[in-house]
């Protein structure tokens, strides 16, 4: 690990927390796994920040918190889908689904993250969004070929992200659809919604 990128230190713009403070809320938050896969996909958002123009601190901060809620028991999610009047098709799914697009909430409260960029990144980091920002196309990407990943397609995946970002979410998007299908898995329909509007190469069929 690069010593400069892993010791960035913050402006206080997007949260009064130094990164050291936050890391450990999110040692305290997550399983060693995890919170080993947290530094690995700060670090590859990082990475594709310096390579793609964007601010290397909003990755830094993504990058750490995206998981947050991923080890939340599931009565915080239904609480808080219900007291936000979220979309009550959520209580169909489970943590996969909530630990992002409920996540955010957890991680705008109580890691005072107040940055709209920032949550929607998290927000949109599994099921992704027709309307992604660099910053979030960045850690859609960064947590699907984080070093630790190990899967069929990650290569694909890694060699498109490469090339551009669009073409990274695109052929992650598409291979996590076929990855549902193929093993009978409930589609969330944003997972629908952001295929439609990154993969097909033709429209008006
Ligand atoms: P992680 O939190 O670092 O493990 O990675 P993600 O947040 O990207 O994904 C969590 C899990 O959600 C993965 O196993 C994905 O395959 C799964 N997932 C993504 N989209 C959907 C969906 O629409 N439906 C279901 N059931 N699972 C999904
Ligand atoms: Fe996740
Ligand atoms: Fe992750």
């Amino acid at each position: 690990m690069n010593k400069s990128e892993s010791e960035i230190s913050y402006t206080g713009k997007y949260t009064p927390l130094s990164r050291t403070e936050l890391v450990k809320k999110l040692q305290e938050a997550l399983t060693p796994s995890r919170f080993n896969h947290v530094l690995r996909v700060e670090q590859t958002a990082i990475q594709l920040a310096q390579k793609y123009g964007e601010s290397v601190e909003k990755a830094s901060i993504a990058g750490l918190v995206h998981d947050y809620a991923k080890q939340r028991p599931d009565a915080d999610f239904i609480r808080a889908i219900k007291q936000y009047r979220l979309d009550d098709n959520l209580l169909n799914y489970g943590n996969a689904i909530w630990h992002g697009v409920v996540g955010w909430l957890f991680v705008a409260k109580e890691l005072q993250i107040e940055n709209i960029d920032i949550l929607k990144a998290v927000e949109y980091h599994t099921v992704g969004h027709q309307y992604m920002s660099k910053l979030a196309q960045i850690v859609y990407m960064a947590d699907y070929i984080e070093p630790g990943r190990d899967f069929p397609g990650v290569s694909k995946a890694r060699k498109a992200t490469e090339i551009s970002l669009a073409a990274g979410v695109s052929c992650q998007t598409q291979q996590t659809l076929s990855y549902l299908i193929e093993n009978k898995l409930p589609v969330y329909p944003q997972t629908i919604i952001t295929y439609n509007a990154w993969v097909p190469v033709q429209t008006k069929e």
